[in-house]
C-alpha cells in the first residue's frame, strides 16, 4: 500500500500522517508492507517521523520539476512508478492537492477511485472497503474498487485523527526516478502566496467561525470579522446568514452548501437545522453560543453557552484584544 506524502515549508501536512497512519492498521489486517512516497525531496528529513506513524519504506522523487506541485508533473511521475512498481493501492488525502490529483491519475491509469472517504476496512476476502457519504450527506455508500489492479482511494482529512508515533522502526529510505521533462509540464508555478484566513476556503480551514440569523442585522459583522482574526479562524455561515447578505455563498455551510469537517468550529446564532448540521456534524470539537437553550445546535456541541450574541461577542473581543496586546 503506498501513501502520497504531501509536505510544505519542510513539515510533513498532517493530512497526510493521518492517512499514513490509517494504512498501517489496514497493512497489519491485509498483511501488507506501507510505502510513504516523497516528491521533490530526498525524504531524509522525513524518514523518521514517516517510520513512526507506520512507513516501512520511504520511496523519494527527487527532481526539480517536483519540487512544486503541478498537476501535469505528479501525475506523470505517478503513473511512471505506478506503471512499473504496481501497488495494490495508492492513498492520498482528500485535500485540495490530492482533490485534484486523484481523478487526473484515475483516467490515465483507468483505475477505480474512491474519494472522500471516512472509514476504509479490510473485509474478510482481505479486500479494501470504503465508505463515504453520497447524495448530499443523506446516505452512506461502501464501495470496492476493481481487484487485481492499482485502485486509488482519498480519505477526508479531519477525520481518523493520527495514530501514536510507533517508537523504534527503522525508515528503510530508498530512492526512485522518473524520466520527466519541462515539456510534459503545461503549468508554471510562479510564485506561492499564502491566503489570509478570510479568503482560504471554508473546507481547507482548521478553525471556523460560523455565524447564522441569530445575528440579527448587519451592524455584528465587522465584529465577527475581527473575532474571526483573533482566532485564526476562517468565516462561515448557514443559508440565513447568506440570504441576509452578511457572507457570500462560498461561505455557506449545509446541503446545498459546503461539507466541513474543521478541528474547531464556533456557531454564533445559528439553530443547527438539519440542512445545516449535515455539513458541519463531523467537525471536531463544537462550541454553540445560542440564546435558545432548546436549539438543536446544542446537542451537537462539545461546549454549549446559553448566551445573546449582542453581549457576548463584544464582551469575547475585547478579551481577546486584551490578550493580543499582552
Ligand atoms: C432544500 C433545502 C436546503 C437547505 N440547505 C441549507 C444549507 O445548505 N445550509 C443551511 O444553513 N441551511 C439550509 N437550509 C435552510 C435550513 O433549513 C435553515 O432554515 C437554516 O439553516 C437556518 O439558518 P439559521 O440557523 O442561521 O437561522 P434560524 O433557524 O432562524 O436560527 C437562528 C438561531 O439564532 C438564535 N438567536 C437569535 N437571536 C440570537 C441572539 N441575539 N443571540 C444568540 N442566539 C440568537 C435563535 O435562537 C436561533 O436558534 C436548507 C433548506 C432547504 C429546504
Amino acid at each position: 500500500m503506498w501513501v502520497l506524502i504531501e509536505h510544505r515549508n519542510g513539515e510533513i501536512e498532517e493530512a497526510s500522517l493521518e492517512v499514513l497512519s490509517e494504512t498501517r492498521r489496514l497493512a497489519q489486517k491485509a498483511r501488507c508492507q506501507v510505502s510513504a512516497l516523497v516528491f521533490g525531496d530526498s525524504g531524509e528529513t522525513f524518514a523518521e517521523s514517516l517510520a513512526q506513524r507506520g512507513a516501512d519504506n520511504i520511496y523519494a522523487v527527487e527532481h526539480d520539476l517536483l519540487a512544486q506541485y503541478t498537476t501535469d508533473g505528479y501525475t506523470t511521475a505517478l503513473q511512471q512508478l505506478i506503471d512499473e512498481h504496481r501497488p495494490q493501492t495508492l492513498f492520498l488525502a482528500a485535500s485540495a492537492l490530492g482533490r485534484d490529483l486523484a481523478p487526473r491519475l484515475a483516467t490515465r491509469l483507468r483505475a477505480s477511485l474512491v474519494s472522500d472517504c471516512r472509514v476504509v476496512e479490510v473485509n474478510a476476502q482481505g479486500e479494501l472497503e470504503m465508505t463515504r457519504a453520497g447524495c448530499g450527506s443523506r446516505v452512506y455508500l461502501t464501495l470496492k474498487g476493481k481487484q487485481g489492479a492499482t485502485q486509488i482511494v482519498t480519505v477526508r482529512p479531519g477525520v481518523l485523527g493520527v495514530g501514536k508515533p510507533l517508537k523504534g522502526r527503522k525508515p528503510n529510505l530508498e530512492p526512485l526516478s522518473v524520466n520527466l521533462g519541462a515539456e510534459q509540464i503545461r503549468t508554471r508555478v510562479l510564485g506561492v502566496s499564502k491566503v489570509d484566513r478570510e479568503q482560504l476556503d471554508i473546507s481547507e480551514a482548521e478553525v471556523v467561525l460560523a455565524f447564522g440569523r441569530g445575528l440579527g442585522n448587519s451592524s455584528l459583522v465587522p465584529q465577527m470579522q475581527e473575532l474571526a482574526r483573533l482566532l485564526d479562524a476562517s468565516l462561515a455561515g448557514s443559508r440565513a446568514s447568506v440570504d441576509e447578505r452578511w457572507l457570500t455563498f462560498d461561505r455557506q455551510i449545509g446541503q446545498t452548501g459546503k461539507i466541513i469537517s474543521p478541528k474547531v468550529i464556533v456557531c454564533c446564532g445559528i439553530s443547527g437545522a438539519q440542512q445545516f448540521s449535515m455539513g458541519m456534524q463531523e467537525s471536531q470539537f463544537i462550541v454553540a453560543i445560542n440564546k435558545d437553550k432548546t436549539a438543536p445546535i446544542f446537542k451537537l456541541a462539545d461546549v454549549s453557552v446559553k448566551g445573546d450574541l449582542q453581549e457576548v461577542i463584544p464582551e469575547w473581543v475585547e478579551q481577546l484584544r486584551a490578550q493580543a496586546a499582552g
